[in-house]
């Protein structure tokens, strides 16, 4: 659709006119502006401002993502008109607590990439309340799996792991990424596949420009435990000395114990 045929022809104000032309010729529109396009101009008109901008920015292309909505209160001091959501205190409304928001996101796909939060404004949770829960939720989803099918081909799997850890990349950026040192595997098909994962990282590191550093396994315990042959129990317990985080799961172990090691040495 030719958008400013449209806009010419129709029913609205000079103003809103030479406003919307400002936009679709590219032309920066003051606060003023934006006020009266917002007071002023119908929803649908507004609607085909912001896609004609989305366009120019983004082409057709549009982003998806997998995620978990976690509503943690539906008990709202507003009455909005539209809504038919909010409940009152002593009334219909659910108050879910933390330990009820981090159980549902426990039980989510391993593969999401956002926990998507929305709710009443209730009366009692400040900003301070929600910190906290932020917080909980970060540390218990940072510490990624990625899994691959192992029915699939290697390459597709390879391509799997890509396209989790860009994920992962573009949400934490993170400035380096520390590998373990390959040295020494018993199962010749491990260490293969092991290198074989490492390239995409290497891969996905220099798209990204991110630097990348090794440690050895007798480091990472050393740094750790102060002992280089200690036991993944062993780890695991400094862990959670170091952090407070209980972790059990022996691949989260092994890649928090590196991280942990890097931060500890630097
Ligand atoms: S829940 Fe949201 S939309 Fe509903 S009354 Fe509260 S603020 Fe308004």
């Amino acid at each position: 659709m030719d958008l400013l045929k449209y806009i010419d022809n129709k029913d609205i104000s000079d103003n809103i006119k030479n406003i919307s032309k400002k936009i679709i010729e590219n032309k920066r529109i003051s606060k003023d502006e934006c006020k009266t396009l917002y007071n002023e101009a119908e929803l649908g008109l507004l609607g085909m401002l912001a896609n004609f901008v989305r366009e120019q920015k983004n082409g057709k292309k549009t982003y998806y993502n997998k995620n978990i909505h976690i509503e943690p209160t539906n008990i709202c001091i507003y009455n909005c008109k539209f809504c038919s959501y909010s409940k009152k205190i002593g009334g219909e409304g659910w108050e879910l607590n933390l330990e009820q928001i981090i159980e549902k996101i426990k039980k989510a796909p391993e593969d999401i990439t956002e926990v998507h939060i929305v709710g009443g404004v209730h009366p009692f949770r400040d900003i301070y309340y929600y910190s906290e829960i932020i917080k909980e939720i970060k540390l218990i989803t940072i510490f990624l799996i990625i899994k691959t099918s192992k029915s699939k081909s290697i390459e597709i799997r390879l391509f799997q792991i890509y396209n989790q850890l860009k994920e992962v990349v573009k949400k934490y950026q993170p400035k380096t990424i520390i590998l373990e040192q390959l040295f020494f595997f018993k199962n010749q098909k491990t260490v293969i596949r092991v290198s074989q994962a490492q390239g995409v990282i290497l891969l996905l590191a220099a798209e990204n420009k991110i630097n990348v550093e090794y440690l050895t396994p007798l480091q990472i315990k050393q740094t750790i435990t102060g002992y280089g042959k200690a036991d993944k129990k062993a780890v695991q317990k400094m862990i959670k000395l170091e952090t407070g985080i209980n972790i059990t799961q022996d691949d989260q172990a092994d890649a928090v114990a590196i991280g942990l090691a890097w931060n500890i040495t630097h």
